[in-house]
This record gives C-alpha cells, structure tokens and sequence, in this order.
C-alpha cells in the first residue's frame, strides 16, 4: 500500500521560497507504530508546512495523535492526546547528519511523523502522582474502595517501589 503520506515536492524543488500546506488525518494504523499507547483506529491529525530552500525542503507544524494506557498501580485507563511541534530538514543531497533524505522528488512524511508522535507520548504513567494502587491484599482499588487491611503495609509496598524506581532514574 503506498504511503499516505508521501508527497510529490517536483514543484517546491523548482523555486526556493515557495510553501506547501498539508493538512490531512491519517488513520494511525497506516504507521505501524507497534506501541500499545497509540491508539489503533484513531485518527492522527498532521498540519504540516513544507518550505523549499535552497538546498533542501524545512518541514514544520504541530501532529496530533491519541493515546491509552493503564496506570501502572491501579491499571485504570487513561486517555490523552499527544500533541508535538516538528521542525525537521529534508535535503536531495544530506549535508546536514539529522535530515531525511529527498528520495526522487518524494518526500516520506510518515516515518518522520511516527518518531515524533512516539517520542511526544507520556511513558509509564499513573494516573496522578499520589495514586494509591490497589490494595496487594485484597485487591481493592485504594482510591474508590478503601479496604480495611493494614494501610502500613501497603505504603510499605510502594515506598519499596518508589525507591527502585529512583534509584534507576538516577
Ligand atoms: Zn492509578
Ligand atoms: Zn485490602
């Protein structure tokens, strides 16, 4: 299936100086992501400028995509929506080490915007900073259904974890 996000720049290439808007959605199955946080069936908005240099086509705006993902203490789902500015060069001839390539006259949007939206969804959420999790005796979900077991022991629970985790930020 070719890219839907392949675009014929011949025109651009002709005249430096000369500007193209792209504004479309694309569904977010045509870039594979492969990461369960995008949303699969969603739409992913791209509003995109593409303007010729001299030596290459500079490619900005915003893309928009949606997320999900369950909390890690409580797996409750969380919704959101990425949004995340792009300014990326395209050049025929590379001279700059961070450009994608111009490959006849065609420029491939699609990987440039899969690396962005990816890099612009949150990792490892929770829910809010202080979420209490469930309950590691009973399973209840501490934040609606407080349970009668030993509230030290499970604070003890997730001192443990907090701290591992900050161990490996560090
Ligand atoms: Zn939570
Ligand atoms: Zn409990």
């Amino acid at each position: 299936m070719p890219s839907p996000l392949l675009i014929n720049v011949a025109e651009l290439l002709r005249r430096a100086g000369s500007i193209r808007e792209i504004d479309c959605q694309v569904d977010a199955d045509d870039f594979n992501f492969d990461d369960g946080r995008i949303v699969r069936g969603s739409q992913v908005d791209i509003a995109l400028t593409l303007e010729a240099l001299t030596d290459g086509i500079v490619v900005h705006g915003t893309l928009q995509a949606n997320w999900n993902f369950e909390c890690r203490r409580c797996l409750r789902t969380l919704t959101g929506r990425a949004e995340v500015e792009v300014h990326e060069l395209y050049q025929a001839v590379i001279s700059d080490p961070d450009a994608y390539p111009i490959t006849g006259e065609q420029l491939e949007l699609l990987e440039m915007a899969r690396e962005n939206i990816l890099l612009a969804v949150p990792l490892a959420p929770l829910c809010r900073p202080d979420c209490p999790g469930l309950c590691p005796q009973c399973g209840a979900d501490l934040q609606t259904d407080p349970c009668a077991c030993s509230p030290a022991l499970r604070d003890d629970r997730w001192a443990v974890l907090d701290t591992l985790r900050d161990d490996q930020s560090q």
